[in-house]
């Protein structure tokens, strides 16, 4: 599952929430943002310096990367490769290039966490005290870009309030899991009875 959004929308708190949940994995980007005060290093995500990421994409070790606001953002193939051999559901917070990539090498849900308005997610950005002024416009003109790409996710989720947010994930995820695509194996194992 792929979820995207404006940046400051919340999508790290929700899926802070969800990591938690049995079955569920989130995968952990590498970047070369500096870390905020309390991010930590293989947690929040892998830190590390332009030079490495940059050999990194020459060895074919990226799944997707993007450069968003003048640092690189990226999945690590092997790290995701793991997640996914354990067979459950993993989650990548990734930008909307990101998802479009993904998507075309992998079978997933793309959600799109969206703020119930756009004043709310200036004010939040700004709260949250992580970014500069001159940042948090970058931000801004970001996610206007980003929302042009909403139509082509299968789900949108209004992060009005946090559990809310997390019970609309739920539930999709809920719904996916039902889908005959994912339930060949179940499909199969009932129709042997019937010889
Ligand atoms: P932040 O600096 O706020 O943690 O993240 C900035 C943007 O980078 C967010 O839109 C986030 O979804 C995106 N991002 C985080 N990890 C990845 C990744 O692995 N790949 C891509 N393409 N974008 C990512």
């Amino acid at each position: 599952m792929v979820v995207s959004g404006p940046s400051g929308v919340g999508k790290g708190t929700v899926l802070k929430h969800i990591s938690s949940f049995k079955g569920v994995s989130v995968s952990v980007s590498a970047t070369t943002r500096k870390p905020r005060e309390l991010e930590k290093d293989g947690e929040d995500y892998y830190f590390i310096s332009r030079e490495e990421f940059l050999e990194n994409i020459k060895k074919g070790e990226m799944v997707e990367y993007n450069e968003y606001c003048g640092n690189f953002y990226g999945t690590i193939k092997s790290k995701l490769e793991d997640l996914l051999k354990k067979n459950e559901i993993v989650l990548l917070e990734i930008d909307v290039n990101g998802a479009s990539l993904v998507s075309k090498k992998l079978d997933c849900v793309k959600i799109f966490l969206l703020p119930p308005n756009f004043n709310e997610l200036k004010k939040r950005l700004i709260l949250r005290g992580t970014e500069t002024k001159e940042n948090v416009e970058k931000r801004l003109k970001q996610a206007y870009i980003e929302m042009k790409d909403i139509y082509s996710y299968d789900y949108v989720v209004v992060n009005d309030e946090i559990n809310n947010a997390v019970e609309k994930i739920k539930s999709i995820a809920k719904a996916e899991s039902f889908k005959v695509k994912r339930r060949k194996f179940e499909i199969e194992e009932i129709l042997k009875s019937l010889l």
